[in-house]
């Protein structure tokens, strides 16, 4: 019998791999320890090492000067470095993701102010990296740059994570988790405040019955990337900095917009009015929204998204080994963050199970693409990413899908 999850979009692999058992998770999971197995970190260790010695050997490939960005220029590199570099304890590859930093950038996305496409990324992941080595100076003076981008952040004329405000909000979250009160709260209040403001008078406009909604290039996007359920999950995030009202009237009720939306196989629309229930990426689809549904469980103690957050794991199982590749934004290693999300949240090893199974997958990651990706060494559309997701399931109650988890 099929699962009511499954549905053939012709854009991924029948998932071969037999599911979660005590059998057949031998050697991967620890049924004791309720982690990842020995054996198989083991293995993951060395899949590690061996593609990190294949980026760094093709790096006339990858090194840009024209995209400093973490999605698919040299700071996503750099990212993958520091978080190489401070995961296994050595210090020559923080300092690497330095010297990809510290490069004098022409970028034409200099102005951009995202975590994920512009400027915003690179500094706020100097900052961090610069503090960590303990140069107060340079990390101070990259927050400076970063605050400078306040004001093209307000007058944005988009709110999504990649391009608009929610990607600038990232930024300032992600240096105040690492280097606590770098950030004036009045900032990070004032971002939040045009975000809202901005989502209830749209949403308005088009007499809709959720409190906030967003449009970029044309379409009322809904997915992490570019739509509602990424800016959603940057706010709830932020929630410190929300009144109790705001998160009531202003953004559970846009999460049941979501729900309202929701295909019955459990996947989302990647836009308001779309019916192909095609994409189970974590840009578009399922992915993204597990996370999104998994803290609103957390946050305004409701079962029922919890039961739509593990919906989405069974959508990426089913659906999730994609043609395009193992990227983490739209490929494998983006999709298995699905499961270390549900693993962290339920502590069941079935999802732990499947976070490693996809990660099988990936070590064959050129075996299993339709076609190279446009960026194929890049963080977000290539090896890069693949990578940083096995070095984050080394420690799966920890890991963090990058520029999106805080
Ligand atoms: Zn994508």
């Amino acid at each position: 019998m099929t699962s009511r999850f499954f549905r053939d979009d012709g854009r991924h692999f029948k998932n071969e791999f037999e599911d979660y058992s005590p059998a057949t998770a031998d050697n991967i999971v620890d049924i004791n320890k309720n982690d990842i197995h020995d054996e198989f970190k083991e293995t993951l260790k060395e899949k590690i090492i061996i593609m990190l010695n294949h980026l760094n050997n093709n790096k006339k490939q990858w090194i840009n000067q024209d995209d400093s960005s973490i999605y698919t220029g040299n700071t996503g590199i750099a990212y993958l470095y520091y978080f190489y570099g401070t995961r296994f304890n050595e210090e020559t590859y923080i300092k690497r993701a330095l010297e990809l930093i510290d490069r004098q950038d022409s970028s034409r996305s200099k102005r951009d102010i995202t975590f994920l496409i512009g400027e915003a990324g690179r500094l706020a992941l100097g900052a961090v990296i610069f503090k960590s080595l303990n140069d107060e100076a340079q990390s101070e003076s990259m927050i400076t740059k970063l605050l400078a981008l306040f004001n093209n952040a307000t007058k944005s004329s988009y709110d999504e994570l990649l391009y608009g405000r929610a990607g600038y909000l990232y930024a300032l979250l992600f240096v105040n988790k690492h280097i606590p009160n770098s950030i004036d709260d009045d900032v990070i209040k004032k971002i939040i405040y045009s975000m809202l403001t901005t989502g209830k008078a749209y949403a308005k406009s088009r007499k809709y019955s959720t409190p906030l909604m967003y449009i970029w290039h044309d379409s009322e996007y809904l997915g992490g990337a570019h739509g509602l359920a990424g800016i959603l999950y940057i706010l709830l995030q932020a929630r410190q900095y929300l009144t109790q009202e705001q998160l009531k009237n202003d953004i559970e009720p846009s999460i049941d917009y979501l729900v309202s939306l929701k295909y019955p196989t459990g996947n989302f629309p990647s836009s308001v009015g779309g019916s192909s229930d095609k994409l189970v990426h974590w840009c578009h689809g399922a992915p993204s929204m597990t996370m999104l549904f998994a803290l609103a469980h957390e946050v305004f103690a409701r079962q029922d998204y919890l039961e739509i957050a593990k919906d989405c794991g069974e959508v990426v199982w089913c659906r999730g080994l994609l043609k395009k590749g193992s990227g983490i934004c739209h490929g494998v290693s983006g999709n298995a963050y699905t499961f270390l999300c549900l693993y962290q949240k339920t502590k069941e090893l079935k999802h732990l199970y499947r976070a490693c199974k996809f990660a099988e997958w990936c070590f064959d990651y050129e075996k299993h693409q339709a076609r190279i990706p446009d960026r194929p060494y890049s963080l977000f559309e290539g090896l890069a990413g693949i990578i940083y997701y096995l070095i984050d399931l080394t420690v799966p109650s920890s890991a963090k899908f990058p520029g999106y988890d805080l």
